[in-house]
């Protein structure tokens, strides 16, 4: 299986290079040559298997250059027990006919943990496959989640090094405490003065000053990111919607080959592109509903065939939806119209801001996908119905995710509502919408302790353990020394 660009060109390379790299050459992104199939006997097969297993299997599909006993150990310690104690993706039913897919059983409470525990693995070894003396350093600048789930996934792994950017005045307390206390021998975080722009631009000039490369390089490292789009990241989130199905499969919920719709609170486009990559390999999928929050910028895309970022960008309790230009979306056009159009479509975007897709383009798309969106006030009433009629607490992103499901599904249609995080992530936030209040007695924390008082349900073990951890990463920076930083 060879890797090639949206954007077109001769770049072909193994899946152990596009993860090492990241990003192609010019500027697109790596997507497999060929989608892989999967029959019904395969998809009975794999019902038999448990979560690894499953993963190992199709992982093995496209990263065909790796061994697969490998692959299979990779699997197997990343979604542990020990990692996952409420099992790696568990099903569970919320009402007649919609399912919840848990996604936020691992160590930083979101769905990023799914990805992020296991391509640390496939780094270093993709390290080894392609002769790579050097360690890799990570470079990472984040709003909350991602970091700390990068830190999470990348402590003590071999011929690797990570350092995470975060703007101390841009992140919510909880996160900057749990990154702040972050274990491992080769991590490091810093603050730094400004937000999270700051931050990211930090990140960029790094990765293109020439100068400092090759002082890294001397050094002993190569920069590698660890950002959404590399495959690395998308991979492993194609197995959950299999493993998903094979679940309602086993207990008895659907036939196989019956077709179910999933809804996946939507930002950057990952894990929805995972998703309908497992449709395209032979899940049988009715559709998948694109769910947005008040930054709607894809609703209206899936609506109108134009996708434009020129509009007001707004801070939502959903903030790990709150993005205008949605990466990974340049993987979807690709496979409708291809890498030409693709290149025109992002040079559009860069320039002006929007593009317009044509539209029997469009009509292919909504083939597959439906967009849907939620307000603020209705995010809220979602949490607080939910609590109330199914005992179900969900955080914010999942409450998008459930109320765009609950609007759009028709009669009889069976929906898998993808949760992407814990509410206790979100626990201020979720607390407010069940009409309780925070009682800021306790620091930091007070939101967890607030939310578990309120509704008698346990704080998960990673949050509850901030209490007692030992803070190691403190203080800010201005952004010109982010380079200096690097050498600490
Ligand atoms: C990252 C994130 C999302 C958005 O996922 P994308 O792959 O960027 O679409 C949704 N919910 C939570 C909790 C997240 O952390």
């Amino acid at each position: 299986m060879k890797y090639v660009s949206t954007r077109g060109g001769d770049q072909k390379i193994s899946s152990a290079q596009a993860i090492k790299k990241g990003i192609a050459d010019n500027g697109g992104l790596f997507v497999p040559e060929k989608i892989p199939k999967l029959t019904k006997k395969d998809l009975g097969r794999l019902a038999a298997l448990p979560y690894a297993e499953r993963a190992a299997e199709i992982l093995s599909l496209y990263l065909d250059d790796y061994d697969k006993e490998k692959l299979l150990g990779f699997c197997r310690d990343a979604y542990k027990e020990a990692s996952f104690p409420g099992g790696a993706a568990p099903v569970s039913e919320l009402y007649e006919n919609a399912y919840m897919l848990e996604l936020y059983h691992g160590p930083t409470c979101a769905f990023k943990d799914m990805a992020l525990q296991i391509m640390p693995r496939l780094l270093s070894e993709a390290l080894k496959m392609t002769g790579e003396e050097k360690t890799a350093y990570i470079l990472v600048a984040t709003s909350g989640d991602t970091g700390k789930a990068a830190l999470e996934g990348y402590r003590d792994v071999e011929g690797v090094k990570i350092k995470v950017f975060y703007p101390t005045d841009g992140v919510s307390d909880i996160q900057k405490l749990q990154m702040s206390v972050q274990e491992g021998d080769n991590v490091s975080v810093q603050g730094i003065d400004g937000n999270f722009d700051d931050a990211q631009n930090g990140v960029k000039k790094i990765f293109s000053d020439k100068a400092l490369n090759e002082k890294l390089n001397e050094a002993g490292y190569i920069l590698t990111s660890a950002n959404s789009i590399n495959w690395g990241r998308l991979a492993p989130q194609i197995v959950y919607y299999i493993s998903a199905y094979l679940d309602l499969y086993n207990e008895g919920r659907i036939k196989m080959g019956e077709k179910i719709t999933f809804c996946v609170p939507t930002g950057n486009f990952g894990n929805i592109f995972a998703g309908f990559l497992a449709s395209k390999m032979g899940l049988p999928v009715k559709r998948f509903i694109c769910a947005s929050n008040k930054n709607n910028v894809l609703t209206d895309f899936f609506e109108t065939g134009v996708y434009s970022r020129n509009r007001e960008f707004y801070k939502t309790v959903s903030p790990s939806m709150d993005i205008l230009i949605s990466s990974n979306l340049e993987r979807l056009l690709y496979v409708f119209t291809g890498c030409e159009k693709t290149r025109g479509y992002m040079e559009s975007l860069s320039k002006t801001g929007e593009y317009r897709i044509a539209p029997e383009e469009l009509a292919e798309i909504r083939k597959y996908f439906d967009g849907g969106c939620t307000g603020e006030e209705a995010t809220a009433d979602r949490i607080r119905a939910t609590w109330n009629n199914c005992g179900r607490l969900i955080d914010t992103h999942t409450a998008v995710a459930a109320d765009c499901a609950a609007r759009l599904a028709g009669p009889g249609e069976k929906v898998v509502i993808v949760s992407t995080a814990s509410a206790y992530k979100f626990a201020a936030d979720v607390t407010a919408a069940l009409g309780g209040t925070v009682n800021y007695d306790r620091g930091v924390l007070s939101p967890l302790y607030s939310l578990a008082e309120l509704t008698k349900t346990d704080i998960p073990a990673p949050l509850a353990a901030l209490e007692t951890k030992r803070v190691r990463f403190t203080g800010s920076i201005p952004k010109d020394q982010m380079p200096d930083s690097l050498f600490d």
